[in-house]
């Protein structure tokens, strides 16, 4: 993937959609047409159609056809860590594995991981971009084996990136906030350029779930920076967990729409009553017009800030209309939800399990069981 330098400069044979073809109410066709898109600092300043006398003296680059779409954003990935790029290996059973037996794997992996990361971060970071993901969410390990190498190197990736990927970085305690001890080195990220702090399962891991999520507040409120957890717990930990966070948030502005709940397997455990108890909760409601995501971030330089915020303005218009706390299941990757809206698009998932983590889940924990923890381990 190759990044243009011009600017302004044309952008000539793309194909864009204008609209559909029905038959009575049913749409049997996308209707399409070719243009030139006229590109000024990475946006589209004007659009002339095929055929149309073009702006004169202007670099003129051709996409022979080829349909133009928003790009997608994978807004839940860890780059810092991963297979991918190395000899395959299998998937191994991990039925009966326990979080702290995934934890006690991952201390002897990451050593093994660490001296490849930066390369197998970048090959997943093309990866991603020859799906058509130009910008992403990566969280990043920050435990008492890998120390911050995990983020120095997956920065040094990043930085080889910085003219063609946008990537936040969370903070992620993979470990346990609390059970790993690594307050001290989370707020040493923190000066290191991340944008979020990241948690995870504060009962399960860290057995203490006010304290837990309390020193990851702290952290963030120190920082200035918003929240993005992993919560794999289901109930009645998981609800606990959900609960509480909320009313930090609702008894603390400066948190108030900067913090997501991953996963939240929580959720699928609660009655439609409680559901709509919780859905009813004015942070999963409310709206929030808070800055541009990240906008809080000390910038590496200027113009690396400047190409990055023109980048993320097409998603204002997203950030002004988030409720206070966002959910991002894998079901619905893609953006932060509002409960509300999560769930009515959960309430569609089939009632008998067909296929994808989510439906398994939701399967396991109706009958009782924990869901497995590999599904949790992303
Ligand atoms: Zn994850």
């Amino acid at each position: 993937m190759t990044a243009l330098k011009d600017s302004p400069y044309l952008l000539a044979d793309v194909r864009l959609e204008e609209g559909f073809e029905k038959d009575g109410d049913v749409i049997v066709a996308t209707r399409t047409a070719l243009y030139a898109l006229e590109i000024k600092y990475g946006r589209i300043a004007a659009l002339h159609a095929a055929g149309s006398a073009l702006p004169a003296g202007l670099p003129i680059y051709r996409a022979n056809g080829r349909l133009a779409l928003p790009t997608m954003r994978d807004m839940h990935i860890h780059l810092d860590k991963t297979f991918y790029g190395g000899p395959w290996r299998a998937p191994r059973p991990r039925q009966g594995k326990t979080i702290m037996d995934m934890i006690a794997l991952e201390e002897k992996l990451l050593p093994q991981l660490l001296p490849t990361s930066v390369e197998r971060a970048e090959g997943l970071i093309a990866l991603l971009q020859s799906k058509g993901s130009t910008v992403a969410r990566s969280h990043c390990n920050i435990d008492p084996v890998s120390g911050l190498k995990s983020l120095e190197h997956l920065k040094i990736a990043l930085e080889r990136h910085r003219q063609d990927f946008v990537c936040e970085i969370v903070a992620f305690p993979q470990h346990g906030l609390l059970h790993s001890k690594v307050d001290g080195l989370m707020r040493e990220a923190m000066q290191m350029g991340v944008d979020y702090v990241g948690g995870l399962d504060p009962t399960n891991v860290d057995g203490a779930m006010e304290k837990s999520l309390d020193a990851m507040f702290q952290i963030a409120l120190d920082a200035g920076k918003g929240v993005d957890i992993h919560l794999h717990e289901t109930s009645p930990a998981g609800v606990a967990a959900i609960d509480y966070m909320i009313d930090t948030v609702e008894k603390t502005p400066a948190l108030k729409g900067k913090v997501t709940i991953s996963h939240a397997f929580a959720l699928t455990v609660l009655s439609p009553e409680q559901l709509e108890e919780t859905a009813g909760r004015p942070a999963f409601s409310e709206r929030h017009d808070h800055r541009l995501d990240g906008a809080d971030r000390r910038p590496d330089d200027a113009a690396a800030e400047a190409r990055r915020k023109r980048r993320l303005r097409h998603d204002r218009h997203r950030q002004r209309d988030r409720p206070l706390v966002a959910l991002r299941q894998r079901r619905h990757a893609g953006k932060g939800l509002s409960l509300r809206a999560a769930l009515s698009r959960v309430g569609r998932v089939p009632a008998v399990p067909v296929a994808g983590h989510f439906d398994r889940r939701r399967a396991a924990a109706r009958q009782g069981r924990q869901p497995r923890l590999a599904e949790g381990w992303r």
